[in-house]
């Protein structure tokens, strides 16, 4: 019998019959419990939680997550009590329903308590990042309904939504949810500038459908020739508020901005992504400089793919972007990607029990049915962690040092357009500098912090403004490494220092 969770399960990954059970139960219990309460939309209720179940569900998340969304809202607008919860539907499901709405609670109160309430709402998470998933759906099924909010709020909350919610799915490499944030923010925060760019966007694709979809069946058919096999290929337009950074990035000059269209070919392996980038040159003409290999150099993110910009006959500026399917699923999904493949009879339930979860795949080379990169798939700030456990064998000592460098002594500081960087207690300018962009960090010559000059090595404080000054002659300095706090900024000083000495080398 057809039932409303019928399109949760669709989108989750080969569901059981138990997990029917338990959703149809979860709803059933929801939609019961919200009664005749209604959205702004005028809407019934429950289509909120059911929205925010088909997000976690497409995120890959496991069913207790999907439960927990579907429930999310109870506590707070119902006088459903929280052991009624874990009576019904578990523990793990309760704790997550009590997280989502203790965060909840957290007014955002303008950028001058920016700081605080990321922090807060950070050190929320730690108890589980599942929760920090939850609210994400929450906060998009929110952005998407905002035309139904009285218009002084709708700002109010697209600028919380900005400034701490966008960095949280940044941070967590869920970049699906990212750029559908962005989108809405600007759309709310701008929406002179969105509709232009909008427009701009739809008009030029619009203009180079044909060339563009030439130029596809041209690349599939070398790529088939090149013999990769089983790769997909898509193509699609920029997201408008990237597509209108990168024009601010370049003077408003439309004609600097070149990957309008973006072709991506998702193949099996890491090795065929090197073959296909062969097949793309050897196809068309690259744009000089615009080659980055962001799977041997990932992002901060974690961010793994090889993008290259290409000239075709028929005069389209394409950016490709090429990546195996274990990256596309980390690119869009971020830390979710890691939920919906974690190993069965995973290490559970400690005070770290969602980084715990992480452990067990970090510790094994190579995943059965993965990518042959032997890569640790993971964001960086999750490697991390994977180097401190090298580091702290001992279990005790691990979970310290996991708590002390990761969870508790974090700070906040800025870039000077605002975004928040956060760092370790003690971190210095060249941790600010390889947290951005590691090429930041190689080219670095000296530091402002809050307009001022100032020793590398000085320790930043919370709410600092970091402004980095680089050279693109610039090298790093081997001093560096005595004071450099975060293992992604000596990994890559070090790794800079032997590049440069080998390449010196006869
Ligand atoms: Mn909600």
């Amino acid at each position: 019998m057809a039932h409303p969770t019928d399109e949760i399960l669709k989108e989750m990954q080969s569901p059981t019959g138990k997990d029917a059970e338990v959703l149809r139960a979860a709803y059933d219990f929801a939609k019961e419990a919200h009664g005749t309460e209604l959205r702004k939309s005028g809407e019934p209720y429950i289509i909120h939680p059911r929205a925010i179940a088909i997000t976690l569900a497409k995120l890959g998340m496991d069913r207790d997550t999907i439960v927990a969304g579907i429930l999310h809202d109870t506590i707070e607008d119902t006088p459903v009590t929280l052991a009624e919860i874990e009576t019904r539907f578990g523990s793990e499901v309760a704790a997550m329903v009590e997280g989502v709405t203790k965060l909840s609670k957290l007014k955002y109160r303008g950028v001058e308590r920016h700081v605080e309430s990321l922090r807060r709402l950070l050190v929320a998470t730690a108890n589980d990042v599942r929760v920090i998933i939850i609210k994400l759906a929450d906060r998009l099924h929110n952005m998407e309904t905002l035309e139904f909010v009285a218009p002084e709020k709708q700002r109010r909350i697209a600028l919380e939504t900005k400034e701490v919610y966008v960095p949280i799915a940044e941070r967590l490499g869920i970049g699906v949810i990212k750029a559908q944030l962005e989108d809405l923010c600007m759309k709310t925060l701008e929406p002179e500038k969105y509709k232009e760019t909008a427009a701009f966007l739809k008009e030029k694709s619009e203009h180079t459908q044909a060339a563009l979809s030439e130029t596809m069946k041209e690349l599939r058919r070398a790529l088939a020739e090149g013999g990769i096999k089983n790769f997909r290929t898509e193509s699609r337009v920029k997201n408008v508020h990237s597509f209108a950074t990168k024009l601010t990035r370049k003077d408003n000059d439309i004609d600097k901005v070149y990957d309008i269209l973006a072709i991506r070919i998702i193949v099996p392996s890491l090795n065929d992504c090197y073959k296909a980038l062969g097949i793309v040159h050897s196809l068309w003409r690259p744009i000089a400089g615009r080659v980055k290999d962001y799977i041997a150099l990932p992002k901060p993110n974690g961010y793994r793919s090889l993008h290259t910009t290409i000239l075709t006959p028929q005069k389209l500026i394409v950016e490709v972007q090429i990546r195996s399917e274990e990256m596309q699923r980390e690119s869009k999904f971020g830390i979710a990607s890691h939920f919906a493949y974690k190993q069965p009879g995973a290490e559970k339930n400690t005070a770290l029990s969602w980084a715990w979860q992480f452990i067990p795949s970090l510790m094994k080379v190579g995943r059965a049915g993965g990518d042959q990169s032997g890569a640790a798939p993971m964001p960086r700030w999750l490697s991390e962690l994977n180097e401190a456990a090298n580091v702290f064998r001992e279990q005790a000592n691990f979970a310290k040092a996991l708590k002390e460098d990761f969870l508790a002594a974090r700070m906040f500081v800025f870039t000077p357009k605002g975004d928040v960087i956060d760092l370790p207690v003690g971190a210095t300018a060249v941790d600010f500098a390889y947290s951005i962009h590691s090429d930041i960090g190689d080219t670095m010559v000296g530091a402002k912090v809050n307009g001022k000059m100032v020793q590398l090595s000085n320790p930043l404080k919370n709410g600092d403004i970091v402004e980095i000054i680089t050279k693109k002659s610039a090298t790093p300095n081997k001093k560096w490494l005595d004071f450099a706090k975060t293992s992604g900024a000596k990994h890559h000083i070090k790794n800079t220092l032997n590049r440069i000495e080998s390449k010196g080398r006869p």
